[in-house]
């Protein structure tokens, strides 16, 4: 650390770097004072990431030609946060989470539409369309509005209001559609035959857009120093992000960097879960006649493109990955503990591989040594009150006497 001392903008005096908030000689604010010339006997490339990281510097693994057309919200380049609070709860050794709620509009779901909207451009459509559970919905309109694309997303009825308001705040035309996520898609798949449109659906309806999903692997690997983890478990709805990241560890594989594909855990819930009942029953995969879930970004029942489902329990097989389901119950606990023990914020979809892998840890089915990646993928933001009930809190008047009184009373009843 090259911080050295904390000085007053006011008078200038110079205090240590203790808890201060403001200069004890006049009363000014303080600002944090750094030793720069110890700093620029370092490389300025130790010192300020490289300008320019998103998505887009991956491209030679991706699907677009155009430089031109790359848009870019600064999508990926997420953190993977070692968690040791939770893997402590959990009874593992190493638990790392893979943030995907840092994209730009909260979801990993930027990062298809960041390379299918970048095709749409490539290819001349001037209108995107999207069938979404509301995060698709709501990072597509963000990319429209940059690329200035026409934009229309089809939404559930149920769809939480935050993610309604994002698509709508980037002008997107907004539809609701009566019924589950499916009815939205089979809509959004009739209107996508007009030829000014492309349809950046995120189930495997469009090649490109689920292209995006690999840069998680890529950045996994790179993030955990080129050791591949021996688990990733991923929330799941039709399946792209985890077939995404299957895909980025067989090239990393194919560039000869490892010789390791960790294995996938598919999650869903217990309220819709197509895929985890055809792979408990080995049996092929049925549409879910009845979605009902808080984790409505994996609400997803498969209705009319079941195949989707089988691409997911091939890519399970091809690694001796495991699907399973998670109750709202289990969900909202993880999406607790996700808050109170490692200060992440997720919505309860993107919650859904916290609370599998605490039943897992549990069954005996992953071991205490073995190295796990969670990815949280969308914003608790996103849906704040699945997670919490309320949010009434006490309020006080202004009195000190009170205030001190309610935090020793919150202290002692911890
Ligand atoms: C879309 C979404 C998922 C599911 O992704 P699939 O690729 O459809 O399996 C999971 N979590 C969140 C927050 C999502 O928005």
């Amino acid at each position: 650390m090259f911080a050295k001392e904390l000085g007053c903008t006011g008078c200038g005096k110079a205090h240590g770097l203790k808890a201060l908030y403001a200069c004890d000689a006049c009363g000014g604010s303080l600002e944090v004072k750094y030793d720069y010339g110890a700093i620029f006997k370092k490389e300025i490339a130790d010192l300020l990431p490289a300008p320019g990281l998103n998505l887009w510097r991956y491209r030679s693994l991706l699907p677009i030609a155009n430089e031109k057309a790359m848009v870019t919200l600064f999508e990926g380049g997420t953190p993977l946060v070692e968690s040791p609070a939770l893997a402590g709860h959990m009874g593992m050794d190493r638990l790392y989470l893979k943030d995907e709620t840092r994209n730009p509009s909260g979801a990993f779901k930027d990062r298809l539409m960041a390379v299918g909207v970048a095709k749409a451009i490539e290819l001349g459509f001037t209108h995107v369309v999207t069938a979404s559970s509301g995060n698709g919905a709501a990072s597509l309109a963000a990319y429209a509005a940059k690329a200035r694309l026409s934009c229309t997303v089809f939404i559930p009825e149920n769809t939480p209001m935050a993610k309604v308001a994002q698509a709508r705040v980037s002008g997107a035309k907004v539809i609701k559609v009566r019924g589950d996520y499916s009815n939205s898609f089979r809509v959004a798949r009739e209107v996508s035959t007009e030829p000014s449109c492309m349809n950046l659906t995120t189930t495997f309806l469009n090649p490109y857009a689920v292209e995006g999903c690999k840069t998680v692997a890529y950045e996994i690997f790179l993030q955990a120093a080129g050791e591949a983890p021996d688990w990733i478990l991923v929330p799941t709805g039709a399946g792209p992000l985890l077939y995404g990241i299957k895909r980025g560890f067989e090239e990393i594989a194919q560039l000869g960097l490892t010789t390791k594909v960790p294995r996938l855990v598919a999650v869903q819930a217990a309220g819709c879960r197509p895929i985890e009942e055809a792979y408990r029953l080995n049996s092929p995969v049925r549409s879910w006649p009845k979605a009902e879930t808080v984790a409505s970004a994996i609400s997803d029942p498969l209705r009319g493109y079941e195949k989707d489902g089988e691409r997911v329990l091939t890519t399970l097989r091809s690694c001796s990955g495991l699907a399973v389901a998670v109750n709202d119950q289990e969900i909202i606990e993880a999406v607790r503990l996700l808050a109170e023990k490692e200060g992440v914020f997720s919505e309860p979809g993107g919650a859904a591989a916290v609370a599998a892998l605490k039943m897992l840890v549990r069954a005996g089915k992953i071991r205490r040594e073995e190295k796990v990646v969670c990815v949280v993928t969308g914003h608790g933001l996103k849906d704040p009150i699945a997670a919490i009930g309320d949010t009434d809190v006490e309020t006080i008047e202004p009195d000190v006497a009170d205030a001190f009184r309610k935090m020793r009373v919150s202290k002692d009843t911890e």
